[in-house]
């Protein structure tokens, strides 16, 4: 029986400015994206009747029920797309936290697209499978580029590989909460109305992207959830998301930021000794250290 690996990366945001709300509902954005070596596990196969999806979630998280979760609406879509019809069996170990600004749905996505269009004898192309990554959700096209970072813009399927920064190790602290992506969007459209803001510049691609080559104790980099969720600091998830990157500066880290819109937030360390004692000192929460990698091709078995 022909299986097939992929390994679906989680992504920190080290940066993310968001623009004003298109006619659409979109925001456009100006992210750096970058894949963690750390991810999720599926394995594929061809297996059980003919348009049956079976997906199997494994790990220390609650499982998503099958109609919402992103791995069946993308066989789904590539079905419809391609008249595709034999019946698939998806095994996941989900690593990722869900709702937690990794990415781990889009990811997810991402790597069924490519193994179900791997499994199918490859009836779609790059184009094809990026428009298809693009409806499914706005990070999926980052992941099915496979880049180990990028600038990324427009709503997210805008996307300029650029390399990921070397030497740096992340703490990565996930609060325990999810935290909705279209509310968080909502609010901070609240957020600016109420202030009178419109999305003031971030600081310019070039700049951004010669920064991030930089040491991390110099980057101009921000996410405009973040003032967001800090302005009430005194309940959650401001309060916890002040105390996390309290801790994490004050226990090194040249840099300190949230992931997407939230819930994760990092630290950037130099080494990784220091990276390590802070996620211990954090272990009450889910806390590991991770680098900038990207996962390895599909392997077939
Ligand atoms: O594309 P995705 O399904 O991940 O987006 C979830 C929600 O987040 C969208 O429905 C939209 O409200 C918001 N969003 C946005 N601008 C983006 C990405 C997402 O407003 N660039």
């Amino acid at each position: 029986m022909r299986t097939i690996r992929v390994e679906a990366p989680a992504k920190l945001n080290i940066h993310l400015a968001v623009g004003i709300s298109r006619p659409d509902g979109y925001h456009d954005l100006e992210s750096i994206f970058i894949a963690l070596d750390f991810g999720d596990t599926l394995r594929f196969e061809l297996a059980g009747k003919d348009g049956e999806t079976g997906v199997v979630m494994r790990g220390e998280f609650e499982p998503v029920p099958p109609e919402e979760n992103i791995i069946c609406r993308a066989v789904s879509l590539f079905r419809e797309q391609t008249g595709f019809s034999s019946g698939i069996r998806v095994l996941v170990e989900k690593r990722i936290p869900p709702g937690g600004g990794m990415g781990g749905g889009s990811s997810d996505a991402a790597a069924t697209l490519g193994a179900v269009n791997a499994l199918a004898g490859g009836p779609v192309n790059r184009t094809t499978l990026a428009a298809m990554g693009a409806a499914l959700g706005s990070d999926v096209p980052f992941f099915l580029e496979q880049t180990p970072a990028a600038w990324v813009s427009g709503r997210g399927e805008r996307i300029r590989p650029i390399p990921a920064p070397a030497s740096c190790y992340f703490t990565l602290v996930n609060p325990g909460f999810s935290s909705g992506t279209a509310a968080a969007f909502r609010l901070l459209d609240e957020f600016r109305g109420d202030a009178g803001v419109v999305g003031k510049p971030g600081p310019h691609e070039t700049e951004c992207v010669n920064a991030l080559a930089g040491n991390p104790r110099d980057w101009p980099f921000a996410n405009d959830f973040l003032p967001l969720f800090l302005r009430d600091s005194t309940a959650a998830p401001g309060a916890v998301y002040r105390d996390i990157l309290a801790q994490l500066r004050d226990l090194g880290a040249v840099f300190a930021g949230l992931s997407g819109s939230g819930s994760t937030c990092f630290g950037v360390f130099p080494a990784r000794e220091p990276a390590e004692t802070a996620a211990a000192a954090l272990s009450r929460r889910w806390a590991l250290v991770k680098t900038a990698g990207i996962q390895p091709e599909p392997s077939t078995t």
